[in-house]
């Protein structure tokens, strides 16, 4: 009798950064005042209306088996949403609706990854992207980043560590670093997948956080979507964590593809869910930009209150609800930061640790928390950074 060795493969890469996390919800459950900035999730919960809409649903009848790819009309959604951002023609035939986004990226890389293959991430990374990748039976491979060009990939470094790879996973915006791709960058990413024939699996969840620059979605680029795959989610963009809907972006055959996964492990999503985020898509990008408008607010408060820190170095703040501090300057690493923070200051952050090697010696602040509470902790943060300086 024994357990697969996958499922240690999916766990064995995670990193004790966790600690700080699990430290603090033990904290907290003790009673001491805590300010959270470790998990990027929403400080609102979902809309009444989106709500009202899923209540409607399933009162009238939505709540049999849903299976296959989703329904027509939300794929059509999706695949409007998709073409009014990126300008490329999408069809309902190229979208999958899957249970989240984190079931996209697991169903993209069984449809694209075979076991004992190879599939690329980046260094830092979101931290189911190892796990997600060994799920499949296949290898995981990192391609560095470093925090002095904003931990953006190269495409030599891509390059270097092709060989043998299927897949390259990408994230812009970006977790853990906050940082949007240019599009230098995102043309570099371009240039090595193609040339190594690489499947590009695109990221964008954080697509409705964008605060300066614009985000571009590399299947935007020439010839680029022959060997694209996005993974798209409502989690983000509209408050719906808890709802599960994401999707995958494809050309048809992985599409069809991703939608035979669906019979084995998922059996699609449940219609009431599906209603409720065509309710939501149909609000429109205005909508979206309310969902994102306190990150934004708490960005600047961050940039405002770190102006001048001498012991603290903001990564290019450009995206997502997070940002990411190079704390180098301290002598500390990103663990050592964060255990001191949480005892001394009762204020939890992420250290860059838990993100991979390259975000040693940085710490992830994510921008969840009220603004008065955030520029509190922020505050204070900067302050015990101050005086740890040599
Ligand atoms: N990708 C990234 C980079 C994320 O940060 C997250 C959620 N934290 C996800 C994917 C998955 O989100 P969901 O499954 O809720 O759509």
């Amino acid at each position: 009798m024994r357990i697969a060795d996958r499922i240690s493969h999916i766990a064995g890469d995670g990193s004790d950064g966790w600690e700080i996390y699990h430290r603090t919800l033990e904290m907290q459950a003790r009673g001491e005042r805590i300010l959270p900035l470790t998990i990027g999730e929403h400080d609102i919960r979902t809309d009444p209306a989106i709500l009202e809409a899923m209540n409607a649903s399933a009162r009238a009848g939505n709540t049999g088996y849903a299976f296959g790819p989703g329904h027509r009309d939300l794929r059509e959604a999706i695949a409007a949403r998709t073409e009014a951002r990126t300008g490329v023609p999408t069809s309902w035939k190229n979208v999958v609706v899957t249970a989240g986004g984190q079931a996209a990226l697991f169903a993209s890389h069984m449809a694209l990854l075979d076991a004992d293959s190879t599939g690329l991430h980046c260094d830092p990374f979101y931290a189911t992207y190892p796990g997600t990748i060994h799920a499949t039976g296949a290898r995981s491979r990192r391609v560095p980043t470093t925090s002095d060009r904003d931990f953006l990939p190269q495409e030599a470094d891509i390059l270097a560590r092709a060989e043998g790879a299927r897949t390259l996973l990408i994230n812009t915006p970006n977790n853990p670093t906050g940082v949007v791709y240019d599009r230098a960058t995102l043309e570099g990413i371009a240039r090595a997948v193609t040339q190594a024939d690489l499947w590009l699996i695109s990221d964008e969840v954080y697509d409705s956080q964008v605060w300066t620059g614009e985000h571009i979605s590399p299947r935007a680029l020439p010839g680029m979507e022959e060997r694209t795959i996005v993974i798209g989610s409502m989690s983000k963009s509209h408050a719906m964590t808890g709802s599960r809907l994401g999707w995958v972006v494809a050309p048809e055959p992985v599409a069809e593809a991703v939608t035979m996964l669906a019979t084995s492990t998922t059996y699609g999503v449940p219609a009431f869910i599906q209603d409720a985020a065509l309710f939501a898509l149909n609000q429109g990008p205005a909508f979206e930009a309310k969902i994102a408008e306190p990150f934004r607010r708490r960005r600047e408060i961050a940039l405002r209150v770190l102006a001048g820190a001498n012991a603290i170095r903001v990564i290019h703040s450009s995206g997502a609800m997070y940002v990411m501090l190079d704390i180098r300057a301290t002598g500390l690493d990103g663990k050592g930061f964060a255990n001191r923070l949480l005892d001394e200051e009762k204020i939890a952050v992420m250290p860059g640790e838990s993100f991979g090697d390259a975000s040693a010696g940085h710490i992830r602040v994510a921008l969840t928390i009220a603004d008065d509470q955030f520029e509190e902790a922020l505050t204070r943060l900067a302050g015990f950074a101050e005086r740890l300086l040599p």
